[in-house]
């Protein structure tokens, strides 16, 4: 599944042999980088859905909040016994999930 079927040209894409090229319109918030993706097969831009790398994001959430909170509060919910475990688990859920089940979209 780590293979992706490019919109355009029907064609399996890895994630690996996506090209990058940098991104002339301006890059929503969400975005991390400032390139888009291309197909190597058509040259044609490519992009993850939205949808499961947001679902991506809510698996991160639990380690972001304990994070924050023992930055605000001065609580360290890690000292907790398997809550830093539990919460690098979730996001290796959530990075795994997103490489298996993300498709590739026209923009
Ligand atoms: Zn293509």
């Amino acid at each position: 599944m780590l293979q992706k079927i490019c919109p355009w040209c029907g064609k399996p894409v890895a994630l690996m042999q996506v090209k990058k090229k940098p991104l002339k319109e301006r890059y929503r918030w969400y975005e991390l980088s400032q390139t888009v993706k291309v197909c190597p097969h058509c040259g044609e831009v490519v992009t993850l859905s939205s949808k499961w790398s947001n679902w991506m994001f809510a698996f991160m959430l639990p380690l972001f909040s304990i994070v924050w909170i023992d930055f605000l509060f001065g609580v360290a919910l890690f000292d907790i016994p398997f809550v830093e475990a539990v919460c690098w688990f979730l996001v290796l859920v959530g990075i795994g999930g997103f490489y298996m089940f993300t498709k590739f979209e026209k923009p």
